[in-house]
């Protein structure tokens, strides 16, 4: 474990001097201590001159030991102690000062090699941490620009599964709306026989299955192009004058046709109306109203109503089914989002629709959420100004 640091620190080291200007080199250091000793030296012998009396040439001498460790680190920094010992030694202390019996040289010369060490070891750990520091922001920097990379890869990823959503549900729409044209041709025609024959009963049966359930494929292939327009930003819509009251009520008719449940509508006499997208409004309305009959019990009876208060149209759908726990009312709005148990249970479904509600809502400037109790029904309810 030691070993591995002392490694990565040798490592370290040596990009660090490899990044760093040439006269920082420390070999530069090396050559320049003995010269900036020497001068270290020259103005300690002014000092002896100048000064009668006491005097300290440990001090000028200290200077050059303190800027060799600033600039060129630690070892440059020993070698100045070293040579500034030898030369307190050879031209300022008596030769008699170090002797068996007297320890005064080596008192003398004693602060002068400690606190030029301790400098050298000031100036190595700083030298570590401005190593340290450079490679942490080069690291950061480093993974900064891998992160920025994958985001760009998932970005690419991302646009190419939305193209080929869009450009999937564009294919599979044309075969889907040819088989359905065809079966309510057929349908049509049967339903011209005044008495069927027994064996054009089944018939009959096979082409309404076909119908009924290439009418749901229709609408997951409309999910799935509006989910592209969506995440692309570009669900587009086309306002005009809508009349709320019949929106509903033509999705009422239709769902209680297709579906056989009992669904009520409860309207004003005069028309709510708004500037919206017609269309985009009747899909609020038939995905809350298709939920309902998917997720409440045959026999439950649905309510649909319009209301309008103020500058707003509001547009309730109540169910008495299972209700929707506190905790999901919120996240059944996100995409891809489904109750555990909706997806536990086999009501099959992408947990797209609602997301799809929510954009066509707000892109019209109105809200919507849903009020339920768990075993008490659910009430989805769109509120959109009237403008
Ligand atoms: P899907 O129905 O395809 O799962 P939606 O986006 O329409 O997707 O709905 C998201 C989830 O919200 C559903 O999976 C279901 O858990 C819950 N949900 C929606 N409407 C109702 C409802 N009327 N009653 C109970 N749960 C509902």
């Amino acid at each position: 474990m030691v070993v591995v640091r002392l490694q990565q620190e040798a490592e370290r080291r040596k990009r660090y001097i490899a990044q760093i200007p040439r006269w920082r080199h420390p070999l530069v250091g090396y050559m320049l201590s003995v010269p900036l000793v020497g001068l270290g030296f020259l103005a300690a012998h002014l000092e002896k001159l100048l000064i009668h009396g006491v005097y300290f040439p440990s001090l000028p001498l200290i200077l050059p030991i303190l800027i060799v460790a600033l600039i060129w680190g630690t070892g440059p920094a020993l070698l100045s102690v070293l040579l500034g010992t030898l030369v307190l030694d050879y031209f300022f202390l008596p030769p008699e000062a170090f002797g068996i019996t007297s320890w005064d040289g080596v008192l003398r010369i004693l602060p002068f090699v400690i606190s030029g060490i301790i400098i050298a070891i000031i100036a190595g750990q700083r030298e570590m941490a401005r190593r340290r520091a450079l490679f942490a922001e080069q690291e950061v920097r480093e993974h900064a620009f891998e992160l920025e990379q994958v985001n760009q890869q998932l970005e690419q990823a991302n646009e190419l599964k939305d193209r080929f959503l869009s450009m999937a549900s564009h294919e599979l729409k044309t075969p889907i709306t040819s088989i359905r044209g065809q079966a309510q041709i057929m349908l049509r025609r049967l339903s011209r026989e005044s008495r069927l024959q027994a064996d054009l009963l089944p018939v009959r049966a096979a082409l309404q299955k076909i119908d009924e359930q290439t009418r749901r494929l229709n609408s997951l292939v409309d999910d799935l192009t509006d989910l592209g327009s969506i995440r692309a930003g570009k669900l587009e819509l086309r306002p005009g004058n809508c009349n709320l009251v019949e929106i509903c009520r033509d999705v009422v008719e239709d769902q209680r046709a297709t579906s056989g449940r009992t669904i009520e509508l409860e309207a004003p006499d005069e028309p709510v109306t708004l500037r919206a997208d017609c269309d985009r409004l009747g899909q609020v309305i038939v995905n809350l109203v298709s939920n309902a009959i998917k997720y409440s019990p045959q026999d439950c009876p649905i309510e649909v109503s319009v209301s309008q208060h103020d500058d707003v149209a509001v547009i309730r759908v109540r169910d008495a089914g299972p209700g929707i726990p506190r905790e999901h009312q919120e996240r059944i709005f996100e995409m891809f989002y489904r109750d555990p148990k909706a997806g536990a249970s086999a009501k099959n479904g992408l947990g797209i629709g609602l997301a799809i509600c929510k954009d066509i809502v707000e892109r019209h400037n109105g809200r919507i959420w849903c009020d339920s109790l768990p075993g008490n029904g659910s009430t989805f309810v769109a509120e959109l100004p009237k403008r």
